[in-house]
């Protein structure tokens, strides 16, 4: 009954923001933090100033980033991101923030104009000095052939995954862009995040009071909850095709 109301509203609104966080991509394969068996289960966080300060600290970032890359490199979007990428054909999606670092949105086929990384990607490695960019395969590939650390080739400036780590600011201009998608939504849609990172998580609060619909789909409960026009638990490649195909037998033609 509430799924047929939540895709009435999906059916009818024309402006949708969507919000996800690292639980869409579990189902690709790739784990979240805060799940029993995620990231943050075998690995210890290093910070930005001490990525900056220590070289013992950026070889264990490294190690960390080296050793998580063939998961994400190999990774395929699943029906979660494809769902998103059928609103964007419907011209309902005006943004898909996400604090998602592995690419999937656009590897699904979503416009890279309609994503905001709050969070950067891991895809690139870039200079903190000349912010000169390479690919994560150029950057593993180099550490897997001895550079421990590695350097720009054009500055010898420190070279860093293009994601933002604890004590590291986020991009004032993607985090103002994903403020405005919250408030000028009719439908908000936050999907696999425990929303307990800041400020992404104060994202759906904000879409709340600027008169969105909030629909949170998660399969753990989140402390935003309390906020919402509905809170759907389970799994995002179950529940979010159903809720945006016009009919409940399309989405598996769609996403075959
Ligand atoms: P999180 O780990 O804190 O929360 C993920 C949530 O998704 C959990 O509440 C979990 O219950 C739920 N979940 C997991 N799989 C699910 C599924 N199949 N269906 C429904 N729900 C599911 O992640 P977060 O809220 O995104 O915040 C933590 C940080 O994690 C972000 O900053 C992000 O950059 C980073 N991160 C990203 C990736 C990625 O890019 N794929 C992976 C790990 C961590």
């Amino acid at each position: 009954m509430i799924l047929e109301e939540i895709k009435e509203w999906i059916a009818t609104a024309q402006s949708i923001t969507g919000f996800t966080g690292a639980g869409i991509s579990t189902e690709s394969g790739i784990p979240d933090f805060r799940s029993p068996s995620g990231v943050w289960a075998k690995n210890r966080t290093v910070y930005f100033q001490e990525f900056l300060q220590n070289t013992t600290d950026r070889i264990e970032y490294w190690r960390q980033k080296v050793e998580i890359w063939p998961s994400i490199r190999d990774a395929h979007p699943n029906l979660g991101h494809r769902a998103f990428v059928s609103l964007a054909k419907q011209e309902k999606l005006i943004s898909l923030i996400t604090q998602n670092i592995d690419g999937l949105h656009q590897r699904s086929g979503l416009d890279p104009k309609l994503v905001l990384e709050l969070h950067g990607t891991t895809t690139e490695a870039n200079c903190l000095s000349c912010s000169n960019k390479i690919t994560m395969n150029e950057a593993v590939n180099r550490i897997r052939q001895g550079e421990t650390e590695p350097k720009c080739y054009i500055c010898q400036g420190l070279l860093k995954p293009s994601t933002i780590s604890f004590g590291q600011s986020l991009s004032t201009e993607i985090l103002e862009k994903a403020r405005q998608a919250a408030q000028s939504c009719e439908i908000f849609l936050a999907v696999g995040s425990s929303l307990v990172v800041e400020p992404a998580a104060s994202l759906p609060v904000l879409a709340k009071e600027s008169g969105a619909k909030l629909v949170i789909i998660n399969r753990t409960e989140t402390p935003v909850d309390r906020f919402a026009d509905s809170v759907i638990r389970g799994e995002i490649t179950r529940i979010l095709p159903q809720l945006i195909s016009k009919k409940s037998s399309d989405w598996e033609k769609v996403y075959s």
